[in-house]
């Protein structure tokens, strides 16, 4: 598979994915669309670049990982995106999910601990055009109070309990998916809002998150 992998073009490697995500239920167009127009190479270190196309989480600065794509295209159709929301996601990370949002939504605010990976982020963003992505380097545990309500919330690191702050800061029937768990295996919740300030909530399926950590990163 490797050996093939090497061999094959840019966009066979890039077809291929994609067709191992429809196999796996991603059949939400688009999202397809979005993950098949985005070089997910950009947003890979160096050293993987050779394996952006596959379908696997790989690392990135500051001990963090990029996701991996089948769960990047699974998040994103679960939280059901409309081309008029505003959407928070929580943990930036290389920018690739957040770049995925931009496409499926008006305007995305976006969150990260660390200086470094959101400079690199914002430079990715500025390289492809992006004009509808908003940073902040801060503590997205607290979400982006100022901004809020939002339509949609996606957090991509996983947060030990229910998290409540977020919760707080969607609209009320806005849709908040998440990786929930304190061990090395989470539960991927969605919490859709009731209209009257309830949410219904299902687990829809067991991943593999860094953690949500408290505060912002004192190293670079
Ligand atoms: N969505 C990213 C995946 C990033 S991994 C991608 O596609 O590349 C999770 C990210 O969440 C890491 O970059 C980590 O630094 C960040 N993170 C963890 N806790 C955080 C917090 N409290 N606030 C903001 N970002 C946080």
């Amino acid at each position: 598979m490797a050996k093939k992998d090497d061999q094959d073009s840019a966009e066979t490697r890039l077809a291929r994915l994609i067709l191992a995500l429809r196999s796996q239920g991603v059949s939400e167009p688009a999202v397809l669309g979005a993950i098949e127009t985005t070089p997910r190479e950009v947003f890979t270190p160096d050293l993987f670049k050779e394996r952006a196309f596959e379908d696997s989480a790989l690392p990135i600065a500051c001990g963090q990982t990029i996701s991996q794509p089948f769960i990047v295209g699974l998040m994103s159709q679960a939280l059901k995106v409309d081309k008029r929301d505003r959407v928070l996601e929580i943990g930036t990370g290389s920018g690739y999910q957040t770049t995925i949002l931009s496409k499926l939504s008006r305007l995305v605010y976006t969150v990260e601990r660390y200086r470094t990976l959101m400079r690199e982020a914002e430079a990715r963003f500025k390289a492809l055009g992006l004009t509808n992505i908003i940073t902040r380097f801060g503590d997205g545990g607290e979400g982006w109070p100022e901004q809020a309500p939002f339509d949609r919330i996606m957090v991509t690191a996983a947060a030990s309990d229910e998290p409540k702050a977020l919760l707080s800061q969607l609209k009320p029937n806005g849709i908040l998916v998440a990786p929930i768990g304190k061990g090395p295996v989470q539960s991927l919740k969605r919490y859709t809002g009731d209209g009257k300030g309830g949410f219904a909530i299902e687990a829809l399926t067991d991943v593999r998150f860094v953690p949500l950590l408290d505060g912002v990163a004192k190293e670079l």
